[in-house]
């Protein structure tokens, strides 16, 4: 397995002290490597072991904190009992199977209606391209789509959503482009997820630019991962999944060593 940097060791153990640690993570391009059908893919199997591993240490949470549907993520992930679920972007929350997200008012149920109408018969005119529909809006994926057609895809969706509801929430990551009705980032859903658990430091591991508004709220106890290659304010970096996946078994390690 592929050691863990000395720096971020050092940081690891430190943290592994804390009274109430919190695990946040990402799923696509953090625990799972990427695939070309968004539904297959799946966690590496160390990382799914390393959750398992910190599932079983007492006052240790875990999370998954995703753009993904929360149903989608719930299916991907295969998440053992004990992780909470953060979906849409901090949109949705699933904690212990029950969801405990607020219902969309009418108002945003109406402005989600009149967005899946206008986007009838776009994946028809964009080959390749694929809606994913959410509860508070929808993705358009790219993934394997040809850059141009990629780019006038993308083009088309911003033009039709800013004509229905100019006020969505766009989110742009990699290969897919989001809209929501509502305004949820993953900074919101960690603030949150630090609340509910009373969390007293968190890892908070991503790879995609909406991935930094939950970098962003860290405080100077918890620590920042990033994962794989682009600008980021994480002060850490590992190369993919496979590395994310060592990283939260030496954190397993260290934390069951202090005797919890
Ligand atoms: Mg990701």
């Amino acid at each position: 397995m592929t050691a863990v940097s000395p720096a971020l060791d050092a940081a690891l153990a430190k943290l592994a002290d804390s009274e109430h640690l919190l695990i946040a993570l990402d799923f696509d391009g953090t625990l799972a490597p990427f695939v070309d059908r968004p539904e297959d893919a799946r966690a590496l199997p160390e990382a799914q072991r390393a959750v398992e591993k910190l599932l079983e240490i007492s006052h240790t949470t875990v999370a998954y904190v995703s753009g993904r549907a929360v149903d989608s993520l719930q299916l991907a992930s295969e998440s053992p009992d004990g992780v909470l679920l953060v979906g849409s972007h901090g949109a949705e929350y699933r904690f212990d199977g029950v969801d405990a997200h607020p219902p969309l008012s009418a108002e945003d149920s109406a402005r989600v209606a009149a967005l899946a109408e206008a986007f009838l018969g776009f994946a028809d005119e964009h080959p390749g391209v694929s809606i994913e529909r959410k509860p508070a809006g929808f993705a358009v994926h790219t993934r394997g789509v040809e850059t141009d057609a990629a780019f006038s895809a993308e083009n088309d969706a911003r033009r039709i959503v800013a004509d229905v509801y100019p006020d969505a929430t766009v989110r742009d990551g990699k290969n897919v482009l989001e809209f929501s009705v509502l305004s949820a980032t993953k900074g919101d859903a960690i603030r949150h997820l630090r609340d509910y658990t009373g969390a007293t430091a968190v890892l908070y591991s991503g790879d995609d630019v909406t991935d930094e508004d939950a970098f962003r709220v860290l405080a100077e106890s918890d620590l920042a991962l990033k994962s794989g290659d682009g600008p980021t304010v994480a002060p850490y970096r590992v190369e993919a999944p496979a590395e994310v996946a060592a990283v939260l078994h030496r954190l397993a390690e260290l934390r069951a060593a202090t005797g919890r």
